[in-house]
């Protein structure tokens, strides 16, 4: 390694280290979190300060979201969801793995880093458009329904749609989409295509949420929800959808539809 490149890899290890501290005091990492996030942001920032920044604004603002009335949204949640506000390795992972593995193509093969930033930013666009779909949906007022049986579900619940949830998804892809052109991960051209596979991500993301996500039943509670342990303290029994897609694989597959999106819309745009 030349000497540049070691200075290179000791700012990215020292930028990536210090966001994931900071976002471990914060709550927002729990340790395996904090740790998966180093080597993520690592990684991206060794493809060049564009994959780097991107990264690191994406991971502030879906933070943010997250903290925003977090009390409020633990109660109207608690009974449901998997996981707490902490992100764990495998959250992390699901949500930033594709971006990182974008990143790395753009290390090794320099010649294919447009096609790469742009896949890249799809995903993440993507998994940022269903954080934000989650947590604006979650904060707001009125009960979501289901896209599967049409019915009012309790909030939080996968697969559940709702007015300010698919608002909040639309303007955080083009927000987001915005933000890696302002970085300069992204052409100006390409701001729209990536805001469209971004929303096309998370609408797989609702779509699999519906009618295939893993449902849990505590049996003493009488009620469905994604944890393995209730909240009540009894252990949950499957119930329907396909046992091993948890919210971890769903959030997955979110970001592999929307770099697959927008690898379509590249191959139609005849880039
Ligand atoms: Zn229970």
């Amino acid at each position: 390694m030349s000497p540049v490149a070691v200075q290179e890899l000791v700012l990215a290890v020292a930028v990536s280290g210090t966001v994931a501290l900071m976002a471990w005091r914060a709550g927002s990492l729990s340790r395996s979190g904090a740790a998966a996030a180093l080597i993520l942001g690592t990684v991206c920032l060794t493809a060049g300060r564009a994959w780097g920044g991107f990264l690191v604004l994406w991971f502030i603002a879906a933070s943010l979201a997250s903290k925003v009335g977090q009390r409020a949204k633990e109660a109207a949640t608690g009974d449901v969801v998997a996981k707490g506000g902490r992100r764990d390795a495998l959250q992390v992972l699901a949500n930033g793995g594709v971006y990182a593995a974008t990143a790395l193509v753009a290390v090794v093969r320099p010649e294919f880093e447009a096609v790469a930033a742009a896949l890249g930013a799809a995903a993440l666009v993507a998994a940022g458009a269903d954080t934000l779909a989650t947590e604006t949906g979650t904060l707001a007022k009125g009960r979501p329904w289901s896209l599967r049986t049409g019915g009012v579900v309790p909030t939080g619940s996968s697969g559940a749609v709702s007015v300010p949830g698919s608002a909040g998804m639309v303007l955080a892809s083009v927000g987001f989409a915005l933000s890696a052109h302002w970085v300069g991960l992204l052409p100006a051209s390409a701001v729209a295509s990536v805001t469209l596979a971004g929303i096309a991500g998370a609408v797989v993301d609702t779509i699999v949420g519906a009618w295939w996500q893993a449902r849990r039943w505590c049996p003493s509670c009488e009620r469905e929800t994604e944890q393995h342990r209730h909240r009540c303290g009894t252990t949950t029994i499957p119930y329907r959808g396909v046992s091993w897609l948890g919210n971890d694989a769903v959030n997955l597959l979110c970001t592999v539809a929307g770099a697959a999106v927008m690898g379509a819309l590249l191959r139609s745009g005849g880039s």
